[in-house]
């Protein structure tokens, strides 16, 4: 049985290891304990968006009554209970809330909401002096959508250099960034803003990047690297794990992509000693652990 503790097996053969810094971040744990908690006491509870970007996630907690839903069937919902994942919500969707009697479970995780309080406050105390808001992110994005709520929409979001023509260099800025953006990105952003802005005009920043996930790259390269082999687990759409595979191949050439455990077919390489396993912000803990276990029943058959 695996030692939970240190999340290692070792047998023989080879030795297989846990990341234990892979997997969920803490807001999305804490959604997800949420949403089990109220499961417990209903047999239905609506999710608005994607509680985690995982399909097998997802499903498991599907079976247990969890209800996926968008926002245009959540504006037609009346009287129900929803949940509002990590990400968080612009203050329209608590309107909507109110108006169709929904009771939220509100699970945006508290980094996220203190960031919208910041840029709201940001926004009340200069929106007669001609400042701009503007939020390094990705366009769409749930978070983005909620941040750029508290500007009731004016926010500029910016995903790359390019993106900085939008934005008026004579007029007064004030960058804040997503939560999961990259901290060489935003640095870059501040950067070129600072070689553009015109003489006299105020330009303040806000690095709102969590570190939860910032750190994961770093973190991520140096496992890769001590292990002779890697299998790398996470959802074919999590734009997260395709960045941090990425990552891990090049700390570690024998790094192989799975997005379950079937995918594992093959007995590895007989010089094969350590393999790690590992994954992104969207891949739970069990997913890997069943990946370590089916490794040890393939070593043992060799
Ligand atoms: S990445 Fe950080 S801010 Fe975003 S949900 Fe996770 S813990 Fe919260």
């Amino acid at each position: 049985m695996p030692n939970k503790k240190s999340g290692c097996y070792k047998n023989i053969m080879i030795n297989v290891e846990i990341d234990k810094n892979s997997g969920f971040c803490f807001g999305v744990v804490t959604a997800i304990e949420s949403a089990e908690r109220e499961l417990k006491s209903s047999a239905k509870l609506y999710c608005l968006g994607d509680i985690v970007h995982n399909s097998l996630e997802v499903e498991r907690l599907e079976a247990m009554g969890l209800q996926t839903i968008e926002h245009d069937e959540f504006a037609r919902l009346k009287g129900k209970k929803v949940l509002l994942r990590a990400h968080g919500e612009p203050p329209s969707t608590y309107e909507t809330a109110l108006r169709n009697q929904i009771t939220i479970v509100d699970a945006t995780c508290p980094v996220v909401l203190q960031l919208q309080r910041k840029i709201h406050k940001c926004y009340e105390a200069t929106r007669d002096k001609n400042t701009q808001i503007v939020i390094y992110g990705k366009k769409g994005h749930a978070e983005v959508n909620g941040l750029v709520g508290q500007t009731d929409g004016t926010a500029i979001v910016i995903e790359k250099i390019n993106d900085l023509d939008r934005i008026n260099f004579n007029s007064n800025i004030c960058l804040f960034s997503q939560t999961t953006k990259s901290l060489d990105g935003f640095r870059q952003i501040v950067a070129e803003i600072q070689r553009r802005i015109h003489e006299g005009v105020n330009f303040e920043y806000f690095d709102t990047i969590c570190r939860q996930v910032a750190n994961r790259l770093p973190n991520i390269k140096a496992f890769a690297s001590k292990h002779d082999w890697i299998y790398f687990v996470a959802g074919n759409k999590s734009s997260n794990g395709r960045m941090l595979f990425e990552e891990c191949k090049k700390a570690n050439p024998n790094t192989i992509f799975i997005s379950d455990v079937e995918e594992i077919k093959e007995p590895l390489p007989k010089d094969v000693k350590s393999v790690g396993v590992c994954g992104a912000t969207s891949t739970p803990k069990w997913l890997m652990e069943k990946v370590a276990i089916k490794i040890r029943e393939l070593t043992n058959f060799k």
